[in-house]
């Protein structure tokens, strides 16, 4: 469509960032770019209402660029998962692995309850890691998955069929 040929358009390839044989997908061109930036929150944004979703979770850090206005488009309230030790208040936590070392991923324990469906926003999905550990805070909070949101989806990297079985059913939409 035009609106996937113009993101597309303002998505950079930095080849050897951060590390040699990585080919980095840069968004701030994106960003920079008012109608490219508003394309985007708009067709985020109807996916959030199209999955039912009554809150937006964005991964830092650039889920938090790209889910912030999402949830202010769609009417909903935004929720950061940040990495630990960023939250000040009672958090779950989640680690995960990573290829060398694993992280962890925090979200405020009382920013999710029982009856939320939440929507998850991150710019690319690459091996599914954090987007998995993201789904499993939510299900720990009592909340459920409307779905996972990415601009971008690094296929060859099987991040679709590892999240799966933690999306249940869930939509994963990459635009
Ligand atoms: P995953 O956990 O392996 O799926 O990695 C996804 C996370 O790493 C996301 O939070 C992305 O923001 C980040 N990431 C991985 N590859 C890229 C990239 O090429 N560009 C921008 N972010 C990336």
């Amino acid at each position: 469509t035009d609106i996937e040929e113009l993101l597309l358009s303002r998505i950079r390839d930095v080849a050897d960032y951060p590390e040699p044989g990585v080919m980095f997908k840069d968004i701030t061109p994106l960003l920079a770019d008012p109608a490219a930036f508003t394309a985007l929150t708009d067709t985020l944004a109807q996916i959030a209402e199209r999955t039912g979703a009554t809150k937006v979770v964005g991964l830092e850090a650039r889920g938090f660029i790209l889910g912030a206005p999402v949830a202010v488009r769609a009417g909903l309230g935004f929720i950061p998962v940040r990495k630990a030790g960023k939250l000040p208040g009672a958090t779950l936590s989640q680690a995960y692995d990573l290829e060398y070392g694993s992280a962890e991923i925090e979200v405020h324990a009382e920013d999710l309850t029982a009856g939320d469906r939440v929507l998850v926003i991150d710019d690319v999905l690459a091996t599914g890691g954090t987007a998995e550990a993201s789904i499993q805070l939510i299900r720990r909070a009592s909340a459920e998955v409307a779905g996972l949101a990415v601009l971008m989806e690094l296929g060859f990297l099987g991040g679709r069929a590892r999240l799966a079985p933690a999306l249940d059913g869930a939509p994963l939409e990459a635009l």
